[in-house]
């Protein structure tokens, strides 16, 4: 039995919200959570197969400084097990392939100098920004007025410094790098700690993934109160004073003290507030698309690139679609399973092929960088989040140019009694599962206080 008046209302039962909801419920609080799907997770999705295979169609790894990650594992007795990251990468550019290993392609001289100072000089600026208020950097004006790709543009002396720095850019934001102001991506590496550890697997954020698939653990925190969470409710209206809040859905009408909303950005634009938002907040919400990026894997007997020195892993430039590729073969390896990344407008395009022409180009690509052997898949799955009516798109959202500027944090500041979670609303690992972690948790930690001085 689903009460219809409660303390506070989550919306929301992907890791933020279900973050807010486990310190609600540690801290004896009412409360309910609505979830639009049927399932826990949101952008965190494992697709579970008969025979025992599982994917992670959607976020699956954590690395060093993603504290509450690794504490939240070990909370909930969830075993983690390194990405494989052994032996030789590909690089393919201009229908060339080359080796190497590491995490920097092997370039002539000159384009891998080029690559090395931009990397530096993006990591020295970013060290400048204050998370907390990235709009305070002396040249914020500057950097927020430009796209990231006319910072990689002016700065790439060669044709083949550019193609890798973009492929690296794209990969880790989920979009073409003129989609996104050039502050909002000095912010980001700063919030995931450095471009080193955005890009890397060891000690980078690719470093473990979760035995079972990432959603076992938002399905573990969730346990204890999953009698809490009212799922295939999506809502659609908020209307709110100081002292109370009604949630509106289609067969439902709630009240509650406080809200908090965990949802993506494109849907909490959709919800019917009454009063409205305040100006700034309404105002980015009408100019903040997410990122786009599919995940396609190719299933195998084995790991057979293993045996040949492969790690697996590819860099590409625009001959193919995939911008990079991942060994994601379950930690027993009785599986292999390679997984491309389509990103941004590769992947628009990727996405208007047939099934049966996607799963060919991929065949085709791995057949190039793997052999013969890459004809003999068992199985091959794609998915893309941005076809996904409760998310629109991944990893994140992305904040355009002058948005930090004009709306500075009006998005994560709450106005009571509506409170902001999400990976958008966080500061620290923005755009990641540890950040909505973090959001969600600020934010009822927020209720939490200001329900005691009530
Ligand atoms: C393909 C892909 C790869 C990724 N890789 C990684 C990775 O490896 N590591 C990493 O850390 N991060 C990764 N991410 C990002 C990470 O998954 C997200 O940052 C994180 O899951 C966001 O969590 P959230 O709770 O903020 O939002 P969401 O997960 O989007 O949760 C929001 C929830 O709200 C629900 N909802 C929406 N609207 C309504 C409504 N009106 N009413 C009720 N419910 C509603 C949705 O159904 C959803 O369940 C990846 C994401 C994708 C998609």
């Amino acid at each position: 039995m689903i009460p219809n008046q409660v303390q506070v209302v989550i919306v929301g039962g992907g890791f933020s919200g279900i973050a807010a909801a486990k310190k609600l419920h540690e801290a004896g609080v009412s409360f309910l959570v609505l979830e639009a799907r049927e399932r826990l997770g949101g952008r965190v999705y494992t697709k579970r197969f008969e025979n025992g295979l599982y994917l992670d169609f959607g976020g699956q790894w954590i690395g060093p400084t993603q504290d509450r990650m690794y504490a939240l594992c070990q909370e909930h007795g969830i075993a983690y097990f390194e990405t494989f990251n052994e032996g030789k990468n590909i690089l393919d550019l201009g229908n060339k392939l080359k080796t190497y290993r590491g995490t920097i392609p092997k370039l002539d001289l000159f384009s891998l100098l080029n690559l090395d100072w931009i990397i530096r000089k993006l990591e020295n600026l970013a060290r400048q920004i204050d998370l907390h208020a990235p709009w305070n950097h002396p040249k914020a004006g500057e950097f927020d007025g430009q796209t990231l790709d006319h910072f990689l543009r002016k700065y790439a002396k060669t044709k083949a410094c550019y193609q890798v720095i973009r492929v690296g850019c794209e990969t880790v934001f989920a979009c073409d790098p003129d989609e996104l102001s050039l502050l909002h991506c000095l912010f980001y590496i700063r919030s995931g700690t450095s471009l080193d550890c955005l890009i890397n697997i060891k000690n980078g954020a690719q470093q473990h993934r979760i035995k079972g698939g990432m959603q076992t653990l938002v399905e573990a925190m969730a346990k204890p109160f999953i009698g809490q969470i009212r799922f295939k409710s999506p809502v659609k209206g908020i209307s709110y004073s100081q002292e109370r809040v009604e949630i509106h859905g289609k067969d439902f009408t709630l009240s509650a003290q406080k809200v908090i909303l965990a949802v993506p950005p494109p849907l909490l634009a959709e919800i019917q507030f009454s009063p409205e938002l305040p100006k700034e907040k309404k105002k980015l919400l009408q100019h903040y698309p997410m990122g786009r990026v599919g995940k396609c894997f190719m299933i195998y007997q084995e790991p057979f690139w293993r045996k040949l020195g492969f790690s697996g892993q590819s860099v590409a430039g625009e001959d193919t679609y995939f911008q990079t590729l991942f060994d994601c073969s379950p930690v027993d390896g009785k599986k292999g399973i390679l997984m491309g990344f389509t990103i941004g407008s590769r992947a628009d395009q990727f996405f208007q092929l047939t099934e049966r022409e996607r799963k060919k180009e991929m065949q085709t690509t791995l057949v190039r960088y793997f052999g013969e052997e890459a004809h003999h898949a068992l199985q091959y799955e794609d998915f893309s989040m941005k076809e996904e009516n409760w998310s629109r798109g991944c990893y994140a959202g992305l904040m355009q140019p002058q948005a930090w500027t004009q709306a500075q944090d009006s998005y994560r500041k709450s106005v009571s009694p509506l409170y902001f979670a999400g990976t958008e609303a966080a500061v620290r690992w923005h755009g990641y599962i540890e950040g909505a972690v973090l959001a969600g948790e600020a934010a009822a930690n927020e209720i939490l206080e200001s329900l005691k001085n009530d």
